[in-house]
């Protein structure tokens, strides 16, 4: 057996049980073993049921009783009567787990793990989770490992078969350089991952899971710094600074640069002149001003000669932008030009070959500009908005258009900030640039929970915009990911908002429109033409009608905590007081989502929230979805992204003068490859 054997090789998978794994992404004995534990459930410290207060508890009892009844409809209620060694008894509550009764046979000694506390006028233990007593490893601290269960695999199967394979795990040998190991103190890789599975005491299996986060974070920086070094090694071919035509542009402005916009200018400006490609992230919160940067530096490019492609997300956005930006550029003889899916026949052929002859200096699409038959002649720059929509393929795809050795300069915008953990970790190859402060005069929108039962709130503050003059939107969710989920759902809103404001003119937009209907409903809401625009989320990202005031989200518990953020972006971009609506789906206690949207209006805090919510691989995800999600390292922890980052910096300090060093660890080879892949902008 080594870590290649297939799983169906090992003892205890049989032929279904096999492919279950292997459904699971589970082929190997290594993919097994890489497989640690979800978390763990901590049996230690069991009390006897005399002492137990209200709270989390352990106890060790047996199940003196056990039965299941239907209260009612979809409602079944389990209930056990638990006897610890002194004769004490308490009772125990499972909802819709009437499994327990099979797991728990009377008469047998379970550890149980659980909150007690009052429901339904007595004290129990709620929905304890249990353990055989006889399953509990030996000498133990009574730590219990749980492996999240894909694919229809069961925890005592996973359990069993993990157990065969811990031959192969007691010589798996060492992947972290052996510096590295001795500098940071590290428990031996294979004791690591031996005690992920077969935890010996709370104590080990800290310093295990540490020493496996370390791992992960080690790689992941290391990769990132070798992109960034490979990046340098690559040739651009260098943007001019010419003093004299900034000014210019500046002048041209209809509002002063905040300080911000000027220093992010400054930095750009300033990669332009170098001979190695820009990689640079420009984040600030929406509304920050991040297209004004951009327009600055396509324009520096444009008066050296070169050509600047912007690409973004929705085709309504494109079309936003191209308007911008041939205002912005206004009387400076700049070329702007639209390519979307929708500029189709003659129109398009023009395009293309205008491009082809350097006559457009600034093309604005969405991935329509990745088609092969797109050619530029002399691409400069490119700029991605809302760049964690793009994957790593298309960035790539969109790079190689110069045809020649040189790349040119990239510049990615977000308004999803990237936390500072991520900017050291995945993003370690990307410089940044931050817009933290918003031009002057600019609103706090004011956010409130809305409970299902109680509208009027949202009603009544839509009817005083309406009659003040001002504009609406209304964000419908999808109910379902069907076909054509996304128009019903909007579809029903519209209904109800139609009948809600009798007399508004109201709009609907949704994805599953052609463009050109996209781009008509848009402009007669941009036009004020309607007053109240119903749309699924087609309107998240840039657009900007500063009329608008109040943004109501339905469902908004169901949307994620950046995208609530950007749309209540929409709003708050004029002079007027502003306000935003997050309406829950269900009665009870609001999301933390929401309670934290209404809390803050900061996009840099509610990006560090949303991190630790849902994890870097569901924010930032590329193609292959997740697989940035780190197994066991933790992205808040800044003590050990130091470690780790000061780890990585001695090793491509070692590589410098022994540049085979990372030879004798392929697995470490093998895993820097896969983030560098995963990671690079390049
Ligand atoms: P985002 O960073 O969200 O992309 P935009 O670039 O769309 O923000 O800018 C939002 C709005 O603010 C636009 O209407 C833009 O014209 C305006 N704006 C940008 N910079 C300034 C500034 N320095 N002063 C006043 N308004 C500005
Ligand atoms: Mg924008």
């Amino acid at each position: 057996m080594n870590l290649r054997t297939p799983i169906t090789d090992i003892k205890g998978v049989g032929p279904k049980t096999g492919e279950k794994f292997v459904g699971a992404g589970i082929a190997t004995a290594g993919d097994l073993i890489n497989y640690y534990p979800r978390t763990y459930d901590d049996y230690s410290g069991a009390e006897n049921i005399a002492d137990i207060k209200p709270g989390k508890v352990t106890l060790r009892a047996r199940v003196e009783s056990i039965s299941t009844r239907y209260a009612r409809r979809n409602l079944k209620i389990t209930t056990a009567t638990l006897v610890d060694d002194n004769d004490d008894k308490v009772q125990a509550v499972w909802f819709n787990q009437p499994f327990r009764e099979r797991q728990l046979k009377a008469g047998g000694q379970f550890y149980f793990s659980g909150d007690f506390k009052l429901q339904y006028g007595r004290y129990q233990l709620s929905s304890p989770k249990c353990e055989a007593a006889k399953d509990m490893p030996l000498k133990s601290d009574n730590i219990v490992p749980v492996y999240s269960l894909k694919n229809g695999l069961k925890m005592s199967t996973l359990k069993t078969v993990i157990t065969n394979v811990k031959p192969l795990i007691a010589v798996l040998p060492e992947n972290l350089p052996f510096d590295v190991v001795a500098d940071g103190n590290l428990m031996s890789h294979s004791d690591a991952v031996m005690e992920a599975h077969f935890p010996t005491s709370r104590d080990k299996l800290k310093q295990a899971r540490s020493r496996l986060a370390f791992e992960e974070l080690y790689s992941l920086i290391l990769a990132a710094r070798m992109n960034r070094d490979a990046n340098q090694r690559i040739k651009a071919r260098p943007i001019k600074f010419t003093l004299d035509n900034i000014k210019t542009f500046v002048a041209n402005l209809p509002f002063t640069m905040t300080s911000a916009q000027r220093r992010a200018a400054w930095e750009i400006l300033q990669d332009f002149g170098r001979d190695v490609p820009m990689n640079r992230l420009l984040q600030g919160d929406v509304g920050s001003g991040k297209t004004v940067v951009a327009a600055l530096a396509a324009y520096q490019a444009k008066v050296d000669g070169y050509q600047t492609a912007i690409m973004v997300p929705t085709e309504v956005l494109a079309t936003q932008h191209a308007a911008t930006f041939a205002n912005l550029l206004s009387g400076l003889n700049v070329n702007v030009a639209l390519l979307t899916g929708s500029v189709k026949g003659k129109a398009r052929d023009e395009v293309l070959e205008k491009l082809k002859n350097c006559e457009i200096d600034i093309i604005i699409g969405t991935h329509a500009l990745f088609q092969p038959n797109v050619e530029f002649q002399n691409l400069g720059f490119v700029v991605i908005d809302e760049q964690h929509r793009f994957g790593v393929r298309q960035r790539q795809e969109l790079l190689d258009k110069t045809g020649d050795k040189y790349l040119p300069h990239l510049l990615a915008m977000t308004a999803t900030p990237i936390p500072r953990s991520l900017q050291l970790t995945v993003f370690g190859d990307v410089d940044v640039s931050t817009l933290n402060e918003l031009p002057k005069g600019r609103q706090v929108v004011e956010t409130k929970i809305i409970m299902p039962a109680n509208r009027q709130p949202v009603t009544e503050r839509v009817r005083a915009e309406l009659a003040a003059g001002h504009q609406i939107y209304y964000i419908a969710k999808l109910i379902e990911e069907k076909e054509d989920s996304e128009k019903t759902s909007a579809d029903v809103l519209y209904k109800k908002v139609v009948k809600a404001y009798p007399g508004a003119r109201v709009g609907i937009l949704h994805g599953k429109m052609p463009a050109e209907t996209k781009e008509k409903i848009m402009r007669e809401f941009e036009a004020h033409e309607t007053d109240i625009l119903v749309s699924t989320t087609v309107v998240e990202v840039g657009v900007d009608v500063p009329n608008a005031t109040v943004m109501v989200i339905e469902n908004a518990d169901q949307f994620g905590l950046a995208q609530l953020h950007q749309l209540r972006g929409r709003v708050g971009r004029g002079d007027a007081k502003s306000y935003c609506f997050v309406v829950q789906t269900d009665g009870g206690e609001p999301s933390r989502r929401l309670k934290e949207i209404e809390r803050s209006n900061d996009g840099f805090y509610l990006a560090e929230v949303d991190l630790a919510m849902r994890g870097a691989g569901e924010i930032y995800g590329t193609a292959q979805h997740g697989d940035l999600n780190l197994k066991v390292a933790n992205l808040a922890d800044t003590k050990m992204i130091k470690r780790a980052s000061d780890a990585a910096k001695a090793t491509i300090e070692q590589l410098k003068v022994q540049p085979d060093y990372l030879e004798n660890y392929p697995e470490l080879q093998q895993l820097i490859n896969k983030y560098q892949k995963l990671t690079t902008l390049n």
